[in-house]
């Protein structure tokens, strides 16, 4: 579970300060508040897997999101000339399998565990709790978005 006091902020600006190397100015993180220590732990595994392999001016995050319920960080080659090396290139997919798995288990909005579902037809991983709070909250029209609470 996320600290009560967590701050998505100062999260996302400690992770971009961490990570300048790898994150361009500008981009984006399409994940809420559960997924964020999920982000922080695979820009680590990314960033480690780049330095090894002598890639760390080359190579940045394109994407940072939810698709069918999984998290997604897209990594690329700075330069379009360029192209990964077999090595870099299996590396990145184990971190991408690595963080698909870990986020089909936690609650995006709270950071619990939980698990992939359809609710309305939308691909979202969430606990017990927020799964339900959702549920209702579609029934009931959609009302506000009090339901992440
Ligand atoms: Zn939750």
């Amino acid at each position: 579970m996320l600290p009560i006091d967590f701050n998505r902020e100062k999260f996302i600006a400690d992770i971009r300060e961490k990570h300048s190397a790898i994150l361009p100015a500008d981009i984006d993180f399409y994940v809420e508040d559960g997924w964020l220590p999920v982000v922080a732990d695979g820009l680590q595994q990314i960033q480690d897997f780049i330095e090894k392999n002598r890639w760390l001016h080359k190579a940045h995050v394109r994407q940072i999101k939810e698709k069918f319920g999984e998290l997604r960080i897209y990594v690329r080659p700075r330069y379009e000339e360029h192209q990964f090396s077999d090595e870099l290139a299996t590396n990145l997919a184990t971190v991408r399998d690595n963080i698909s798995r870990v986020s089909r288990h936690t609650c995006e909005v709270c950071g619990d565990p939980g698990e992939l579902d359809v609710i309305a037809g939308y691909h979202q991983t969430l606990c017990g709790y927020h799964a339900d709070r959702r549920k209702a909250w579609i029934s009931h029209g959609r009302p506000d978005e009090e339901w992440r609470k």
